[in-house]
């Protein structure tokens, strides 16, 4: 770890969490000169929501024109599928159908498309006729296709992240929970396992499920605003056998996501989720009982699933804020300059993970460059 004795501070630059969105910002960070250090509190990168969740580079066709998640997602979409062929990381750009059920969904169908537009996300009205094509197996009333939706491998994604800061000579050290201790004079102290007690320049929490803890403990010391996050707990079950449909395959949004769709992996598997549960604790166990939930609701565009073997696969958790965006909080939010909190980051957190890092470096080079 390195700690540097005799400056005003023992680091110039924390990164909490070695998710894909805190490896992305060390990356960025550490492109444009910031000596960074990411300090993530399991064994290795990416054990949490980073390997938890559906793997997809989405297109940006959900969210509100101005969000974060709207600017991240169109840019980011276009990153990943850039950095993914410069250096060699699987991905398939598969694309992606959305489908109205019946006659009353219709509406909302095309109002997504519309959303789309606005997002200058061009979403195809696929005729019956066309759809039988593509995907026979799909059963639904109308549906609309995304060419630049895909699947990335999420694992070598950020082990490509990690090469990068390690080549700009930042480190990533693991076994490491950071805790805070202190605000004196706008520097952050911060403890690592409860124990040695450290100062930094800046401090990026980006510690995925705990971020908003750390960050309410940051603001009991210096009082501003840390929103409500809410658990959402997304199951997913995977089929046995050969995939019936060659895109993923969507429904329409529900309150908390996207609704139970069926996506392929990498290696041609089919996998269904994720639900939506909100949970109090975070706990990854996949209870046996969703699997007739998602047999009703699957069968309703995919009626063979019934004759078919499924089991039970794994979970991730969300984080929802109340107002369905990512919330990066700078000097604006809390006056304290070095200090940036990254929450909510669900979905598509993944997808935006590389323009979020530039957004966070942006703001780091006004500040302290
Ligand atoms: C079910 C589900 C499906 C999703 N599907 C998609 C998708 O298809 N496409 C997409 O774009 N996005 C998707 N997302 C969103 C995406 O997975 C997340 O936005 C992204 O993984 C968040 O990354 P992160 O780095 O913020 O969090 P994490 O991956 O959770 O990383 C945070 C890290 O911080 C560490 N940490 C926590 N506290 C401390 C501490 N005190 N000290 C040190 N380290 C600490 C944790 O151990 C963890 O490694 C999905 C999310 C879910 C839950």
């Amino acid at each position: 770890m390195i700690y540097r004795k005799n400056k005003k501070y023992d680091f110039d630059c924390v990164v909490v969490g070695a998710g894909v969105i805190g490896l992305s910002v060390a990356r960025s960070l550490s492109k444009s000169g910031f000596r960074v250090t990411v300090l993530e509190s399991n064994s290795n990168f990416g054990q949490e929501t980073s390997s938890r969740n559906s793997g997809v580079i989405h297109a940006g066709i959900y969210y509100n024109q101005s969000s974060f998640k709207s600017i991240f997602c169109r840019e980011g979409n276009k990153a990943l599928y850039e950095y993914a062929s410069n250096r060699k990381i699987k991905f398939k750009k598969c694309g992606k159908i959305i489908f109205a059920k019946n006659y009353k969904e219709t509406d909302k169908l095309f109002k997504l498309q519309k959303n789309a537009k606005k997002n200058n996300v061009i979403l195809k009205h696929l005729s019956l006729q066309e759809l039988k094509l593509i995907e026979p197996d799909l059963t639904c009333h109308s549906a609309l296709l995304s060419d630049s939706t895909g699947i990335i491998d999420v694992h070598d994604l950020m082990l490509n992240f990690i090469v990068d800061i390690e080549k700009n000579n930042g480190k990533v050290v693991y076994n490491c929970k950071v805790g805070i201790e202190d605000i004196i004079n706008n520097t952050i102290r911060f403890t690592v396992n409860n124990t040695q007690s450290y100062s930094t320049k800046i401090f990026i929490n980006s510690a995925g499920l705990n971020s908003h803890k750390l960050a309410k403990e940051i603001s009991k010391k210096k009082n501003y605003f840390v929103p409500n996050i809410k658990y959402v707990k997304g199951n997913y079950i995977k089929l046995s056998g050969k995939s019936p449909f060659k895109r993923l395959i969507y429904p329409l949004p529900s309150k908390d996501g996207l609704g139970i769709h069926s996506t392929i992996n990498l290696s041609n598997q089919t996998i269904f989720g994720p639900d939506e549960e909100v949970v109090e604790e975070i706990n990854y166990n996949v209870n046996e009982n969703i699997v007739s939930k998602f047999i009703k609701s699957i069968s309703s565009f995919w009626p063979n699933i019934i004759s078919r073997k499924v089991e039970i696969d794994y979970c991730g958790i969300r984080t929802k804020v109340d107002d369905n965006d990512f919330i990066i909080q700078t000097f604006n939010d809390h006056k304290i300059k070095g200090l940036v909190n990254l929450l909510g980051i669900e979905s598509p957190g993944l997808t935006s993970s590389i323009p979020i890092g530039n957004y966070v470096t942006e703001y780091c080079k006004k500040y302290f460059k």
